[in-house]
């Protein structure tokens, strides 16, 4: 049940440095949302965050990217555990597409551009076939520059700035409340996983996501990305010792 001040709280939008309260409220309500009993509460919490994160951001104009146009989509992607059942939900009855997912040589976070591919859910006609479901990662990623993006991912192009800064910011704060409401739901401190390991993962593994909810660590055998940054990881216990007593 949302409180008055809840209600009002949530129609705002996250602002970077701003009203710790907002930020309290939308925490709160991932955690409500991640302790659901509906089919995929991390589907649910995942939906919620990623909409919040698109009515947070500035909108930007003259960015080049469209439908169809995939560059980018060959880094290997690090997500929550959340971000990954979310993906799972969205593949589940995708028999072929799971076949072929499953049959994939697994990947690893910091692989060398030389070994950069195609993304697993990347469709026909370059369009990502999980749109509804991408991690927070995928959103945040925009560009300014086709050119840039061309020469960076397919050739020797330096990692110039085409992405707009307060994007990514907003990124690492949506991915921190994820973090934080993982926490709150007794889940610890989460490591990033590579999306498309993850994803396999659940997918091998049946009643994944209710057994995670029960404690069981479905993704131990997942390579996990390095160590969140000291400075993340703080931010990451301060967001939740303060939305904690009011759970
Ligand atoms: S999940 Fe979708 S948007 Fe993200 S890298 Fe893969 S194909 Fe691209």
């Amino acid at each position: 049940m949302l409180s008055d001040s809840d209600r009002v709280m949530l129609a705002q939008p996250l602002r970077l440095g701003g009203d710790a309260r907002v930020m309290g409220a939308h925490l709160r309500q991932v955690v409500r949302l991640l302790k659901g009993d509906g089919a995929s509460p991390c589907r649910d919490a995942v939906t919620y965050i990623t909409g919040l994160f698109e009515r947070s951001v500035t909108p930007h104009s003259g960015l080049a990217c469209a439908k169809g146009c995939a560059w980018c989509c060959v880094q290997t992607v690090v997500v929550t555990a959340a971000e990954a059942f979310a993906v799972a939900t969205e593949m589940q009855a995708r028999e072929a597409m799971v076949a072929t997912l499953l049959a994939q040589p697994p990947r690893h976070l910091g692989e060398p551009k030389s070994e950069w591919r195609n993304c697993s859910f990347l469709g026909a006609e370059g369009a990502c076939s999980v749109y509804a479901a991408r991690p927070l990662a995928c959103h945040a990623f925009v560009s300014f520059d086709l050119k840039a993006c061309i020469d960076f991912f397919a050739g020797d192009g330096t990692a110039e700035q085409f992405t707009p800064n307060d994007r990514q910011q907003m990124m690492y704060a949506c991915r921190m409340m994820l973090s934080a409401a993982h926490r709150l739901t007794g889940h610890g401190d989460q490591p990033g996983y590579e999306l498309s390991g993850a994803v396999a993962a659940i997918l091998k593994t049946p009643d994944a996501e209710l057994r995670w909810q029960r404690g069981e660590d479905v993704l131990k055998d997942v390579p996990q990305g390095p160590p969140v940054p000291p400075a993340f990881a703080e931010e990451i216990r301060r967001m939740a010792a303060f939305v904690a007593p009011t759970l």
